[in-house]
């Protein structure tokens, strides 16, 4: 038995087998030849063939059954290249020439791409690309390499990797990952984010765990302590099951009070809501009694395709979660994308300090057709519930009114097309760049509302990396530095009539909520299935 301590990033007991996810690059395919069978390589090839087929398959049946037509299409097309009767050809003639499996596939695949991209079509180039994946697919069966892809997990396990990056974790099957330990990564960083808001128990920043279990190693995640036990013995499994019992048990007490509305002893309303990343998170919401969305993650719909989300499916994203809060609110944030949420089909130019570089607003306020898309899909929404628009990353005051007077030209563009949408809606900004808190005096004249991004704050007061486990000690948010920076926010809103929430980590922490209290915040929003211990705490203490 071996105990492992790290950082608990999402509560809850998971007891299973380990699954290493270790994506191994794939070695340079040379053009050699060999003196295998030709029909010993052809068995060969056609068994990484069906296995190609099989991994496909699965990847087209879940994105069907999560309603990703236009994602599924892409693998529908790469089932028909491994089909494709000019690709075996080539295939079988390199083959004979003596040449080894691998390279006959590499070289086969190669060339037909390369006579598509010849042709001077957008979107035959990037059947070229699809052509390489499905190649890069059967040459790692080919080699026994697995393809990187949490979403062909086959049956319940702890997923155990020194780093989950969001499109992995956006792949995730969460009826299949009991767990999740990771060697990187810190409490804000968004895998801990992730795996909360799914209610996975997760741990990371553990050193080298990746090296010390194998696959089906026999793990248990203790998510709330930050703890993991490998090959434990069976008075300690035990402990555990109890441990998992006595949680559930309270689960039952925090049912009855988590559709509460709060008011406290001193008469001050204060909201719990919610930060979701997707229209499905929003049942989840609900069912955790959330008083509404404090932070809809949109860059989420973004991540882990080939292609940016259209118009009509971002529109239809917003709709379901609007539809389900009905009058309650939803602040949807406008992308945040960069820093650590890369997108490949973007194309950002590649940074030396990706998180202080073009990262959300900025990116937006540079390429503003995204930009557009987004605000029309969202005021198109709008009409079917309670929606306030936040931009993410703002460090002064001209973003703002640059992405307000871009707000301003999207709404007029569908006034003239007869197109409803709600004129009033409220635009505010999330403070988490130190010159915003210090400046929210003066910003506090453009915006109808702050959202206090601590997650972010910290990182930048503190200069401290959000996804580098090696400087979480600096991750403290109950440093004066930081509160001092808190109130001045809350404070200055006040000044102008308007409320500050927080929707960064720190609101669901147990430890801060009194300071924030005290401070005056109005809203407090945090993974939906904090809200039940975040209720039954100040119900029981203010
Ligand atoms: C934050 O920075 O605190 C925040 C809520 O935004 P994100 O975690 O998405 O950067
Ligand atoms: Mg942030």
């Amino acid at each position: 038995m071996r105990r492992f301590e790290g950082i608990g990033v999402s509560r809850g007991i998971a007891i299973g087998k380990a699954f290493l996810y270790l994506p191994q690059k794939l070695p340079k395919i040379s053009q050699s030849k060999d003196n295998i069978k030709i029909e010993q390589k052809k068995k060969t090839i056609d068994k990484a063939l069906e296995k190609t087929r099989r991994e496909i398959s699965s990847i087209h049946k879940k994105l069907i059954a999560d309603n990703k037509r236009k994602e599924a299409d892409i693998f529908e097309a790469h089932l028909l290249f491994l089909d494709d009767p000019s690709i075996k050809e080539k295939i079988n003639t390199l083959l004979q020439q003596g040449y080894s499996a691998t390279y006959a596939v590499e070289s086969a695949f190669e060339e037909s791409a390369k006579e598509i991209e010849k042709i001077e079509n957008e979107y035959l180039k990037e059947r070229a690309n699809d052509l390489r994946d499905v190649k890069e697919r059967i040459i790692r069966n080919i080699l026994n390499i697995p393809n990187p892809s949490l979403s062909l997990v086959e049956s319940e396990c702890i997923i155990v990797a020194k780093d989950l990056t969001p499109s992995d974790t956006a792949n995730l099957d969460t009826k299949k990952v009991l767990g999740l330990v990771t060697e990187r990564g810190s409490s804000t960083s968004h895998t801990a984010i992730l795996a909360e808001a799914l209610g996975i128990p997760a741990v990371v920043g553990i050193p080298r765990i990746t090296e010390s279990v194998n696959n089906n190693t026999m793990l248990i995640v203790d998510g709330e302590n930050g703890i993991v036990v490998a090959d434990p013995d069976k008075p300690t499994i035990k402990i555990f099951i109890e441990k998992k019992e006595k949680e559930e048990k309270e689960k039952v007490e925090l049912e009855k009070i988590k559709f509460m509305k709060l008011k406290t002893k001193s008469g001050k309303e204060i909201e719990i809501l919610a930060n979701i990343g997707n229209p499905e998170d929003a049942e989840t919401a609900l069912k955790n009694g959330a008083d509404g969305i404090g932070l809809y993650r949109t860059e989420f719909l973004f991540l882990g395709r080939e292609s940016p989300p259209s118009e009509e499916e971002q529109f239809e994203a917003y709709k379901k979660v609007l539809e389900k809060f009905k009058d309650k609110p939803v602040i949807i944030r406008t992308l945040d994308i960069g820093g650590d949420k890369q997108i490949p089909y973007l194309n950002i130019e590649k940074e030396l300090n990706p998180f202080l570089g073009v990262r959300a607003i900025r990116l937006c306020l540079k390429n503003t057709e995204l930009f557009k898309t987004q605000l029309r899909a969202i005021l198109r929404a709008s009409i079917y519930g309670n929606p306030k628009i936040m931009y993410p990353m703002i460090a002064i005051k001209e973003e703002i009114e640059k992405a307000n007077s871009i707000l301003e030209e999207v709404k007029s563009e569908l006034k003239s097309k007869g197109v409803p949408f709600k004129e009033n809606i409220q635009v505010g900004i999330m403070v988490e760049i130190p010159s915003a808190a210090l400046n929210a005096e003066e910003l506090a004249k453009y915006v109808d509302f702050f959202s206090i991004g601590t997650n972010d704050l910290i990182q930048y007061t503190f200069a401290a990396d959000r996804t580098n486990e090696k400087v979480s000690y600096l991750y403290n948010p109950l440093h004066p530095a930081l509160l001092k920076l808190v109130k001045f926010t809350i404070e200055a809103s006040h000044k102008y009539g308007k409320k500050t929430g927080m929707c960064g980590e720190m609101a669901g922490d147990l430890k801060a909520i009194p300071q924030l209290i005290k401070m005056g915040i109005d809203e407090l929003s945090m993974t939906p299935t904090k809200i039940p211990y975040a209720k039954k705490f100040i119900k029981d203490n203010f």
